[in-house]
């Protein structure tokens, strides 16, 4: 039976699969595995992970962005075709529309599939300011009427800050303490287990990425490679499939400020690997996958 079957989406801003060299800070960065994936070799994933390097251009000239390549990703409509071009920063008005109908928390509704959640706690001031401007998650999460995990959710151990260790958090003000790449990974793995779809967004290899500090990117890609082996260490690998993505390529080139045009690597862990990965070529392709994995229709029974 799958009917218990869940899985979790976490999305990595600005991760492609670059070659080996100096401008790559993977490259002899032991410790960044499992993220440690580089052109033209085989990769070595822990766990039995299998990467599939997955097309982030979506067949539209120019470097893919992060608002269209997030709207791909989280509704399996190629966003950069509908609009022709790719789009920076935060969704315009037509990737909005597109964002409030086809959601993959949208889908997963309609489709009988709960609970499902977004795991990254917002602050206080979000609510308050509410920008003018909003990322493609903050679109689904308010047009599916999921409830926003906040600071408060996050002080009793229901939800994760983007940064993961909460270091951005105390920066801001916000009284709450530090956290270890394992004991964060704990708790999403906690809040994993309790639901069906779970997604979780990583944004700090983007920013690392456009301000191509070296130094930075050595500090914190080991920091988030155990939060990654911590957080797979604590899943229920049999029941559950983890589905790591990316937008675009940015951080495994640093020799540039912009995106790259690299392909992103698609890492999948759990029982049902296989057949997942022979449904992802796209980003297009990962909504899909998911819905038809949650509603049982994948192709290729493996029921156990
Ligand atoms: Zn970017």
């Amino acid at each position: 039976m799958t009917s218990d079957a869940s899985v979790l989406l976490f999305f990595i801003d600005g991760l492609g699969i670059g070659k080996r060299g100096p401008f790559n800070p993977f490259d002899n960065l032991n410790e960044a595995d499992p993220l440690a994936i580089f052109q033209y070799e085989p990769p070595a994933v822990l766990l039995d992970g299998i990467v599939v390097p997955t097309d982030a251009t979506l067949g539209v000239e120019g470097r893919p962005q992060s608002a269209s390549g997030q709207t791909t990703i989280l509704t399996g409509i190629n966003a950069p075709q509908l609009l022709g071009y790719h789009k920076q920063g935060f969704p315009n008005q037509a990737l909005l529309e597109i964002i409030r109908e086809h959601s993959i928390f949208k889908q997963l509704q309609a489709a009988g599939i709960s609970p499902v959640t977004f795991a990254n706690a917002y602050t206080e001031r979000f609510f308050v300011e509410r920008p003018r401007w909003i990322s493609a998650t903050t679109a689904a999460v308010e047009a599916s009427n999921l409830k926003f995990r906040t600071v408060a959710d996050l002080l009793r151990d229901d939800a994760v800050f983007m940064d993961f260790t909460n270091k951005i958090l105390i920066e801001r003000g916000e009284q709450v303490g530090e956290r270890t790449p394992a004991v964060a990974a704990r708790i999403l793995a906690d809040i994993s287990g309790k639901h069906r779809f779970t997604l979780y967004e990583y944004f700090i290899t983007d920013k690392v990425g456009h301000a191509q500090d070296m130094q930075q990117a050595r500090t914190v890609l080991p920091r988030l490679a155990e939060f990654i082996r911590e957080l797979l260490g604590h899943l229920d690998l049999e029941r559950m499939t983890v589905i790591l993505t990316s937008d675009h390529g940015n951080i495994e080139d640093l020799s540039v400020r912009n995106h790259t045009l690299h392909q992103v690597p698609t890492i999948i862990w759990g029982a049902k690997r296989h057949q997942v990965a022979t449904r992802i070529s796209s980003l297009a392709d990962i909504t899909p996958t998911i819905v038809a994995l949650l509603t049982d229709t994948m192709k290729g029974h493996e029921n156990n």
